[in-house]
């Protein structure tokens, strides 16, 4: 198998999955499918730049903490870095290299001028004050200042950072570098032109996506069953666009539990419950309590995991009873379970394609930033829609044509483009 050389070994648990190595797995299948030249797979299959940088901070109580910051930037041959920046507790160098990588590939296939990068920070948001956040940001940011750049590298939004994040990342490059630079992020405030629309775009790409892929089998989105695993900024916008295109959301779950009703639950009640209770939805009144692992293999139409990875395994890939997988995260399945998926015919909507609504809208961003030009909403939406509906039509026909799987089929499209670009262009020196 073919493997990241670059990454420093973590030390495995028992139940470890290696995120890089499930990447680097599908890169290989696509390289075999494409007849690849081994030096182009192993060029891929390496980060181009990793970066760590220390962060110390001054917590509220006076203590000194120094937090560990990674950016990986794993290749520009199509375009700047382009990617977002987590804080959660589980981030690692080798998650992040796997996320960096699976941006270069979502690029590709979404047709938009990238390369793929992401960074992160392992800290629980939650634990943290908004103005230990904001020191945090502004240090890490000042510690990358010279890894990105609108021309460069253009971090965005990811899970425990929002547009709050973003301005201050826009203004730590901007004070740094000594004038506004709006266009080194994305996924910004409106105010220092963000995008319209933004904020619910990955979601919106999520129902899309699974509206095209029920129009394929003749049906539709009016009152078909969805769970939802996850209720952030992707699976709660998911949750609300499909609940307002008619399908029944019958439940939700985060990470402290979940609510399930038969009926389809009321997604704004639900929204509005979560904003009042510290974004809990565990005892929302017009449901029945379910755990996170239960929502998984609930009898359901389409089944949207929407939070971390490495949630559909071995373990429970028997019990899943959706027919649709649409994969709102990134790398939701492991390899054993997407092949179990796969062996029994059930549609899984890959990430790389599934949740693209969000890169594809911070592309519009830049582009609207680098053109002074601020579009509407529904301008937006329609552009959006437009690429990721074209992406989709190209991966339903790839599949077909070369009688693979969907995410075969995508990462034949994300991995071939990028591999011609680099023959394209050639090793330099
Ligand atoms: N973090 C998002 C993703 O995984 C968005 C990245 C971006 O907008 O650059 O696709």
């Amino acid at each position: 198998m073919i493997s990241t050389s670059l990454l420093p070994l973590e030390s495995p648990t028992p139940a470890y999955i290696c995120p890089i190595d499930q990447v680097c797995s599908y890169l290989e299948a696509a390289a075999r499918e494409l007849k690849l030249d081994q030096g182009i797979v192993e060029v891929l299959s390496n980060p181009r730049k990793v970066v760590t940088v220390s962060i110390p901070v001054k917590r509220d109580n006076g203590e000194v903490q120094v937090l560990a910051g990674h950016r990986v930037q794993h290749c520009d041959i199509l375009g700047p870095y382009k990617g977002g920046i987590r804080y959660h507790p589980a981030v690692t160098l080798r998650e992040v290299s796997a996320l960096a990588m699976l941006m270069t590939w979502k690029c590709s296939l979404l047709g938009i001028p990238y390369g793929g990068a992401k960074g992160g920070i392992a800290i629980d948001p939650k634990r943290y004050s908004v103005g230990e956040l904001e020191r945090i940001t502004r240090r890490y940011i000042s510690e990358l200042i010279k890894d990105i750049g609108p021309a460069v590298d253009i971090p965005a939004p990811d899970m425990g950072t929002s547009a709050r994040e973003m301005a201050w990342m826009m203004d730590t490059y901007s004070m740094n570098v000594g004038h506004a630079v709006p266009g080194v992020v994305t996924g910004k405030p409106l105010s220092i032109g963000g995008s319209r629309g933004r904020e619910m775009a990955t979601g919106r790409g999520v129902m899309i996506i699974v509206r095209e892929a029920l129009a394929d089998l003749g049906k539709s989105l009016e009152g078909v069953r969805v769970a939802i695993q996850g209720f952030g900024n992707v699976g709660s916008a998911a949750a609300l666009l499909l609940h307002q295109e008619g399908a029944k959301v019958i439940a939700v779950s985060t990470g402290s539990g979940g609510v399930f009703a038969e009926v389809g639950l009321d997604i704004p009640a639900l929204k509005a419950y979560a904003a009042a209770n510290h974004k809990s939805i565990v005892g929302f009144p017009q449901g029945v309590s379910i755990s996170n692992d239960q929502l998984l293999t609930l009898p359901c139409d389409v089944l949207i995991p929407a939070a971390l990875e490495n949630q559909i395994t071995e373990e429970n890939v028997n019990q899943v009873q959706a027919q649709i997988i649409a994969e709102a995260a990134n790398g939701p399945i492991t390899l054993e379970a997407n092949l179990a998926l796969e062996a029994r015919g059930v549609t899984v909507l890959p990430d790389i394609l599934a949740n693209a609504g969000g890169v594809v809208v911070s592309y519009l961003e830049w582009v609207q930033g680098l053109s002074y030009v601020f579009w509407d909403e529904e301008r937006v939406n329609r552009e959006m829609e437009q690429l990721m509906v074209q992406a989709y039509r190209q991966v339903i026909q790839q599949s077909q044509m070369r009688q693979i799987p969907l995410r075969l089929a995508a990462y034949t499209l994300g991995v071939g483009r990028v591999a011609q670009a680099l023959s394209d262009r050639g090793l330099y020196p």
